[in-house]
């Protein structure tokens, strides 16, 4: 008999709880609304989607409380699943681990997890992962019945992936980012294709992050959403970006980041009658990203090359994406918000001093205290 693939059951969008609707000012510990939340989450119930994914992070903490007070208290706990995370910038020792978990599973009143990740790895989180014991960790928690299935979720290159599943094969799934317009994009951090090629090939299930590319995809301009339109009048951006990675196989779910009822209504109306994506439906993305390759941008390659000399220690690379990602979607609201944490830990656009040593160093040849000043004046 064919053993079932993990996940195989779960419907395929997930309440992703990182950018819950909020009371007053936003910012990254802002109160959350969680009457909206609950109404949410009775949607999302009602409908018959049962997947919730939080992080010990996210709103410093505050979203796993809402997962608490939405759902836990309010649904019996074998009628949904819930994914949290261990956030491994914290875990400086083996010590910390225990207390990280603890917290989460305090926060949540969950008793159990579901699904358990170690948070965004990279090559350095890899490496530190192994140093402090925490897959060892991940074996006893789960001994203990404290979490059902653990992961991780991933943001470096393909070869990073690769290097990880060869290492770990206990791992059960692993979490992308997945989304059309990353999908054979090389200079993306995202290399949505090769990472998901590497997933396959290790036969991991995969739990799909970011489909609609931090929100940028759900907000076109008119000649995107005029090929959307004439090929599916009644669909909007969002719902495109949401089916072409919901037709993918070996999933476990896909996480929508919903932020409001309105959202949730979008994704529900696409995800509750799904139609998998068709050649057709093919054809149009194919289109959708002629247009956006034709509208220019900065030619910076996110060799990193700049990096190492810069005194302010400004995340070049990464603001000139972000600058691409306003120019191509024209989304300043998404912009503007990963823009303060692309620059959370070093310098802003505007502490440029003019020095240029990075100019130096660049293969590009770009301008880039020019290109700075131009990015600035968008993102700031
Ligand atoms: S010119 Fe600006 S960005 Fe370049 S190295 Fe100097 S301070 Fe950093
Ligand atoms: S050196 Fe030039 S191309 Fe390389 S990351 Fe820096 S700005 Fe981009």
């Amino acid at each position: 008999m064919k053993t079932p693939c993990l996940g195989q059951d779960i419907p395929k969008l997930g309440f992703g709880l990182m950018r819950l609707p909020t009371l007053g000012p936003t910012g990254p510990a802002a109160a959350i609304d969680v009457e909206q939340v609950m109404a949410m989450t009775d949607r999302f119930m009602e409908q018959g989607f049962t997947y919730f994914d939080t992080a010990y992070v996210y709103g410093n903490g505050n979203s796993e409380m809402a997962a608490r007070d939405a759902l836990v208290r309010r649904y019996p706990r074998n009628s949904f699943q819930l994914a949290d995370k261990m956030p491994m910038g914290l875990a400086k020792t083996q010590a910390d681990l225990r207390p990280l978990l603890e917290t989460s599973l305090a926060r949540t009143e969950a008793g159990y997890f579901d699904f358990y990740l170690l948070h965004a790895l990279d090559q350095e989180k890899y490496k530190h992962s192994e140093a402090i014991g925490a897959w060892d960790f991940l074996h006893q928690i789960k001994d203990e019945g404290l979490i059902r299935h653990a992961g991780f979720s991933f943001h470096d290159t393909p070869e990073v992936l690769d290097e990880i599943l060869t290492a770990r094969p206990e791992v059960e799934f692993v979490q992308l980012q997945i989304n059309y317009a990353d999908w054979e994009d090389e200079n993306s951090q995202a290399q949505s294709k090769r990472c998901y090629e590497v997933a396959r090939r290790h036969n991991k299930p995969i739990v799909i992050m970011e489909p609609v590319k931090g929100g940028f995809l759900a907000d076109m301009n008119q000649e995107v959403m005029k090929l959307f339109k004439a090929a599916r009048p009644n669909d909007s951006a969002a719902a495109w970006a949401l089916r072409y990675a919901a037709s993918l196989d070996g999933l476990i779910t896909v996480l929508s980041g919903m932020s409001n009822l309105e959202q949730m209504e979008d994704n529900l109306a696409t995800m509750s009658s799904f139609i998998a994506f068709t050649d057709d439906d093919r054809l149009v993305i194919d289109q959708v990203m002629d247009v956006l390759k034709n509208i220019p941008v900065i030619g910076c390659t996110d060799c990193k090359y700049c990096l190492d000399g810069c005194p302010q220690q400004i995340n070049i690379p990464g603001i000139f994406s972000l600058a691409n990602d306003y120019k191509v979607y024209g989304n300043i609201t998404g912009s503007r918000n990963a823009y303060r944490w692309v620059t959370g830990r070093g310098g802003k656009a505007s502490d440029c001093i003019e020095c240029r040593a990075c100019e130096q160093t660049c293969p590009q040849h770009l301008e880039i205290v020019d290109l700075l000043k131009e990015a600035a004046a968008i993102l700031e």
